[in-house]
């Protein structure tokens, strides 16, 4: 069985650990690949897919691409079906982007910052390159209540100019302009924007006349006065992306499907420097579904098991969108599905978006739990829309999104590396996720 092994292990007593069954242990892990441990197999692929080789699964370098190529090399050993194009496991589409492939350079007053923890360039942002430092105009929003006042402020704004916007959360708050909104409003020039707390970087398939730099508040020094950049963008009209699909026939009703999902996407890079990893998000929920894909191969349900792993998740679930819009077999087949997004930290247990409009299958989770068998808590939600769960919900398709809940937390940032996913019950999660599979067909 293909976790036996690793059940076995845990069963062993310190006791019995003596230099020879040290021995044999070591032989049976190295003997068979089918004996990899959940943890083990999903590690792997963790610190694979969140290498800088995937250059963070994003838009430069083809991260994205070799990601998919990778995915769809890992289904085809596992022996999953095709249903994609020309008989691959491929779903081609495209969308726009705006790329940061380039030089992405910030200095204040002299003092060369660091991209990625100290500063970030907002995604939609045109590029910009000084030849030498010019003098920032400070404008202090901390009064800017109202649209009155804020036009009044942009009034004050030339085009080309170079602005130090300090107290910008107060007209964003008031107004309540979105990052996109206030991006959008902004002329053509440069915006340095003090952030108190963490830097949240995103992936934008826009392109706004600003240039807008987010500074971490605690590196910029007293008394901002000198800035220069040079912030090379590329905007791509249509970039190719794929979603990547594959299954296992069902062995009674092949008709009906399980279906497992996850976003492979990344932010990518922002420049040659900052690159994010995305080893939480969403390396470990891909690495769970792959998992799952090697497990079901060798264990063929009465139902058909489907693998779906989608790219523009992060730009705003355009790989799903487009999946539900050209399903590869009808979306009324699909009789559950499960989309897995940042799933590297369940120490503290996991959350069911959608758990409460899907009462009976929450129920049934919970009850295969039992007295916190394989995972510490399971917590249901309430409808959300930010992961691939959502478009096939909209469009009638049984579907929740779980996610772990941990500890550690990093989110669309450049510390979010495989060595900090600590895959806490994440075993377990694998193991609930099988049985519930089993319970869905009962
Ligand atoms: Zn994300």
């Amino acid at each position: 069985m293909f976790v036996y092994c690793i059940n076995h292990f845990h069963r062993l007593t310190m006791n019995s650990i003596k230099i020879v069954v040290v021995f044999s242990l070591s032989f049976l892990f190295s003997n068979s690949a089918n004996c990899q441990s959940e943890k083990s197999f999903i590690r792997e692929k963790i610190n694979v897919l969140a290498s800088p080789f995937f250059h963070g699964r994003g838009y430069v370098m083809g991260g994205e691409e070799k990601a998919a190529q990778y995915i769809a090399a890992e289904f085809g050993k596992y022996g999953l079906k095709q249903v994609g194009q020309n008989g691959s496991y491929f779903q081609d589409y495209e969308f726009p982007i705006n790329t940061f492939p380039g030089r992405v350079f910030v200095s204040i007053n002299g003092d060369t910052l660091n991209p990625g923890p100290d500063y970030i360039v907002n995604a939609a942002s045109s590029g910009m390159t000084m030849e030498k430092p010019v003098k920032m105009k400070k404008i202090e929003l901390s009064s800017v209540k109202d649209s009155i006042g804020w036009d009044n402020v942009k009034k004050k704004m030339k085009l080309g100019g170079a602005y130090y916007l300090q107290n910008a959360d107060t007209p964003t708050k008031y107004l309540k302009l979105g990052i996109r909104k206030f991006a959008t409003e902004l002329p053509q020039g440069l915006f340095i924007v003090p952030k108190h707390g963490k830097l949240i970087w995103t992936a934008n398939q826009n392109l706004e006349k600003a240039t807008i730099v987010y500074i971490e508040d605690t590196v910029l020094p007293a008394k901002p006065k000198k800035v220069m950049v040079d912030i090379e963008n590329k905007f791509i009209e249509k970039h190719k992306a794929r979603n990547v699909v594959g299954y296992v026939p069902g062995t009674e009703q092949p008709d009906s499907f399980i279906v497992f999902t996850a976003h492979f996407d990344h932010l990518g890079r922002m420049g040659n420097e900052a690159l994010f990893p995305g080893a939480s998000d969403n390396a470990s929920g891909t690495s769970l579904v792959l998992y799952l894909a090697n497990y079901f191969a060798q264990h063929p349900q009465k139902y058909s098991v489907a693998f779906m792993l989608f790219s523009g998740e992060e730009v705003g679930l355009l790989g799903s969108e487009y999946y539900v819009g050209h399903p590869m077999f009808p979306l009324e087949q699909i009789s559950f599905l499960v989309n897995l997004d940042m799933t590297g930290d369940a120490k503290k247990g996991i959350t069911v978006v959608n758990g409460v409009s899907h009462e009976p299958e929450f129920a049934m989770l919970e009850e295969l739990n039992g007295d916190s068998v394989y995972v510490k808590t399971i917590k249901k939600r309430e409808r959300t829309s930010n992961s691939d769960h959502y478009h096939f919900s909209k469009n009638g398709v049984p579907a929740v999104f779980i996610y772990g809940m941990g500890t550690i937390g990093h989110y669309h940032d450049v510390f979010d590396v495989a060595e900090d996913v600590n895959l806490d019950n994440v075993d377990g999660l694998a193991q609930l996720l099988i049985k519930f599979t089993a319970k869905l067909q009962e």
